[in-house]
């Protein structure tokens, strides 16, 4: 299965009874399908339902300028949510709906191999770490997985909502981009080929970095 039958599959998904309480539509994700770098948020709000597109409306512009000053663009990253449709008035999802809806971020994960997934605010963190922490403590650090790195982020509707987090959200970014520079590579020029694009290649945990939770 690719990643467009796996989006196809979901169009009229009916499997929580998110299905049945107003949504407009099935937000799967966006970006590049083989990014190195993806974004996994909360669940849709007004604008994304409305739209089909995670991350639009005020919350998805600024994520474009944290982006950017972390050197990223949308269109090199994948962004997805763990929770495909919105929740009514925005309420919190719950524990039925996620324990439903999360096989399918994990497969879109599978599909996209990314090396770095960034959890936005405490829903993705703690599904994708599989444990209860609050965001606060593991914000802007690298948890190493079987498959990839996890680097937990405020959400950035968390920001829009306290401007009081703002400077946090945009020091922790900087703190993404040092990451990112730390961990990509220039590849070596061969011939007279064009040079190919610097990787990402991030190197393999030190122990003392394989638990933060103690
Ligand atoms: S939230 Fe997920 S499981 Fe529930 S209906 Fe939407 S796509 Fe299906």
């Amino acid at each position: 299965m690719t990643l467009l039958d796996l989006s196809k599959s979901l169009h009229n998904c009916d499997r929580c009874k998110l299905a049945k309480l107003g949504r407009t539509h099935v937000v799967f994700g966006v970006g590049n399908p083989h990014a190195s770098v993806m974004f996994v948020g909360e669940a849709p709000g007004f604008n994304e339902d409305q739209k089909g597109e995670p991350f639009v409306g005020a919350a998805g512009k600024l994520l474009n300028d944290l982006l950017a000053s972390a050197g990223l663009s949308r269109d090199e990253i994948y962004i997805a949510n763990v929770i495909k449709c919105r929740p009514p008035n925005n309420r919190d999802p719950e524990p039925d709906e996620v324990e439903t809806c999360k096989p399918f971020l994990l497969q879109q994960i599978q599909m996209i191999r990314p090396k770095l997934v960034c959890t936005l605010g405490n829903w993705a963190t703690q599904t994708l770490l599989e444990r209860k922490v609050g965001i606060s403590k593991v914000k802007a650090q690298a948890f190493y997985m079987k498959d990839f790195v996890i680097f937990p982020l405020l959400h950035p509707a968390a920001a829009l909502h306290q401007g009081n987090l703002l400077d946090t959200l945009k020091e922790d970014f900087k703190k993404l981009k040092e990451f990112l520079d730390r961990n990509t590579k220039l590849a070596e020029p061969t011939s007279a080929a064009p040079a190919p694009a610097p990787t990402l290649q991030i190197e393999p945990p030190q122990p003392a970095q394989m638990d933060l939770f103690g």
